[in-house]
């Protein structure tokens, strides 16, 4: 068997408690006793990768799979697009009006969906499956949606997005051709109130936030973004 990390839990970022509960979406339970708003953190034992060296990574699979012995999933059955391995761009020109040699740009625009957010959604999606998901669910007015659609697709799994009525048809059209169910709703506040009914209410896997004032994303997902360093 592989050498992997071992998940040891979510951790605060503010308290720095850590829960044993793998699905806890709604940020710190005991800050939000106190009224605070704040996200959790996939707390992950590394001893398990001791003396192993990004050189001595397998080569294959290329891009985010590369570093799955880093990232919070069993990993045996991953839900991949393809995601990662973008390329750096020289920037040469504008390099040079800045002094500065070797400015490189990393084309994220070169993911599955066109963004970064594929490497979120495919760690998120694939925990989704491992931890037994029937739906996925985001409330997103954009690249997230769509990211989300399309990974949730790729695992053959139902997903609900929330909306704004102000989204561009476009965005709302590259959901729907992913497959999602896209509802629109008139405010924010509105579409994290409903997607907090399927999260709590129906079990459905979120892979944005939806709690009031924003504490960020999913936070498995979130491990998937170090793979761009
Ligand atoms: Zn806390």
């Amino acid at each position: 068997m592989t050498a992997r990390a071992r998940v040891v839990g979510l951790t605060c970022l503010r308290c720095q408690t850590n829960f044993n509960e793998g699905w806890l979406f709604a940020g710190c339970p005991r800050c939000r006793e106190n009224g605070v708003s704040v996200n959790l953190t996939v707390t992950l034992d590394l001893s398990p990768l001791h003396g192993i060296t990004p050189e001595s990574l397998p080569p294959t699979p290329r891009g985010l799979w590369r570093f799955a012995a880093t990232l919070p999933l069993r990993g045996d059955h991953p839900i991949s697009l393809g995601e990662g391995a973008t390329p750096l761009i020289h920037l040469e020109r504008l390099g040079k009006r800045l002094g500065l040699s070797r400015l490189y740009a990393k084309d994220e625009s070169q993911n599955p969906t066109w963004s970064y957010k594929d490497r979120l959604c495919a760690v998120a999606v694939t925990h989704a499956v491992e931890t037994g998901a029937r739906v996925i669910t985001i409330s997103s007015t954009g690249n997230h949606g769509a990211s989300t659609a399309a990974y949730a697709a790729r695992a053959g799994l139902p997903c609900v997005i929330f909306t704004l009525a102000s989204v561009p048809d476009t965005m709302k059209t590259l959901m729907q051709a992913y497959g999602a169910a896209v509802v629109a709703c008139p405010t924010s506040e509105s579409r994290w109130a409903l997607m907090r009914e399927g999260v709590e209410r129906h079990g459905w896997y979120p892979t944005s936030g939806f709690v009031m004032p924003p504490i960020g994303s999913n936070p498995y997902g979130v491990e998937g973004y170090k793979s761009i360093a």
